[in-house]
């Protein structure tokens, strides 16, 4: 999940970075109020799930409430790649010294998580790190032993931040560390952690991904669900609990277990088709699941084929087929189901499916994983 700015401001100050006063507005008034509240300058933004919104007119300072005005009315309703801004963040303007680059990812390949850090942050990061790599210090963290004071400022030293903020970018960097492992996060990122002309260092942007599989034990993040955007498919998939994530092509895909779902969107791309979706259902294949998949994909009106891919281990495959008889039933499907059942009772499954009478341009079962993407791709081809 993707938080808005504020949103990420509001995490990143639970655990102690310095992040400056503001509120969230949705109306011009509301915005003039909390820059009353914030005291002038302030600096107005527009709160959207991408970045480069100072390149787009998407911040901007004002010395007064007359000013704020006209920025917000500018900036609320004004849409930046293709996102409307829905609401803006009011907070008080700082003086900016210098501008730094701070985040935490995992490095998966190295099994540690990766610190990256420069002293040329800003707008222009991206071209830093196309033009002048070596300006961007990464500093790999073991995750069993942690970043301690003394590893925060060795690395401030690699990113060759200047002697007299490297303390306040420390304390931030072990902050943030917490931030990113306590909080659970994929990304916590500081794009600018500014020096101020008073000599502190804090947070000016927020870029948070939280990691989804965490959030049973973080309910302080419910409040931050309704900003989230997804579509119709895939609200539909998140009430009724299925691992889904929304695509723009035309073979629906159902597969048991996550890396099966994803070599599933290869071998359609190898064969020239495109996926409409990732779905995973996962090991209790059963009627209940099924028939929440196939609703969910029915739902996709891009889908011509359905294509449901499915290696029996734990899943047994009558169970499966079982419960596809069941959905075809109970859902009206637009389009025909092309399934490869392998593994675990596959050949009582193929038995159930075959004996449950459902016509041939319906469902069409195929040996393998590589013919049955075939299939499905020919019969998306043809359209409905
Ligand atoms: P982004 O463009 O979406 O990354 O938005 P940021 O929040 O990073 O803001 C972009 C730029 O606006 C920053 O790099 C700053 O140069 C400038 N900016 C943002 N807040 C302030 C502020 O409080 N004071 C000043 N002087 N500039 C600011
Ligand atoms: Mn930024």
């Amino acid at each position: 999940m993707d938080l808005l700015e504020y949103q990420g401001k509001q995490y990143f100050a639970r655990y102690d970075i310095p992040v400056s006063a503001g509120d969230v507005a949705t109306t011009v008034d509301e915005a003039v109020r909390a820059a009353d509240a914030a005291g002038y300058p302030v600096v107005v933004k527009a709160q959207v799930h991408v970045g480069g919104r100072g390149k787009a007119g998407g911040i901007k300072l004002a010395a007064d409430a007359a000013e704020v005005r006209t920025h917000a009315a500018a900036i609320l309703g004004m849409s930046i790649k293709g996102h409307v801004v829905r609401r803006v963040w009011v907070e008080r303007a700082s003086d900016i010294a210098e501008e730094y680059y701070a985040s935490f990812t995992l490095d998966r390949a190295a099994k540690q998580h990766l610190l990256m850090l420069s002293a040329r942050g800003g707008v222009d990061i991206e071209e830093v790190a196309a033009t002048d790599p070596g300006a961007i210090a990464r500093v790999h963290v073991d995750p069993l032993r942690g970043l301690d004071a003394a590893a925060a400022r060795a690395a401030a030293g690699a990113a060759r931040i200047p002697e007299r903020a490297r303390d306040g970018v420390a304390d931030v960097l072990v902050a943030l560390y917490e931030c990113f492992t306590k909080g659970d996060c994929d990304l916590a990122e500081i794009n600018p952690l500014i020096l101020t002309t008073a000599g502190s260092v804090h947070a000016l942007d927020a870029k948070v991904s939280l990691d989804a599989n965490a959030a049973f034990r973080h309910p302080e993040w419910d409040e931050w669900r309704a900003t989230e955007e997804l579509d119709a498919r895939e609200r539909l998939a998140r009430e009724k609990g299925l691992q889904y994530i929304g695509l723009s092509g035309s073979v629906g895909i159902i597969a048991n277990g996550a890396g099966l779902a994803m070599s599933t969107l290869d071998v359609v791309q190898q064969v020239g088709g495109a996926a409409a979706n990732f779905l995973d259902i996962g090991g209790g294949a059963n009627a209940e699941l099924m028939t929440a998949a196939l609703e969910v994909i029915n739902s996709d009106t891009d889908v011509r084929s359905i294509f449901v891919n499915i290696f029996g281990g734990i899943t047994r495959g009558d169970e499966v087929a079982k419960g596809i008889v069941e959905a075809v039933r109970r859902v009206s499907l637009r389009a025909p189901i092309v399934i490869r059942l392998d593994g675990t009772n596959a050949e009582e499954g193929r038995a159930i499916l075959a004996a449950a009478g459902i016509p041939a341009d319906r469902l069409v079962s195929r040996p393998t994983m590589l013919e049955a993407a075939r299939e499905a791709v020919a019969l998306a081809a043809r359209g409905l």
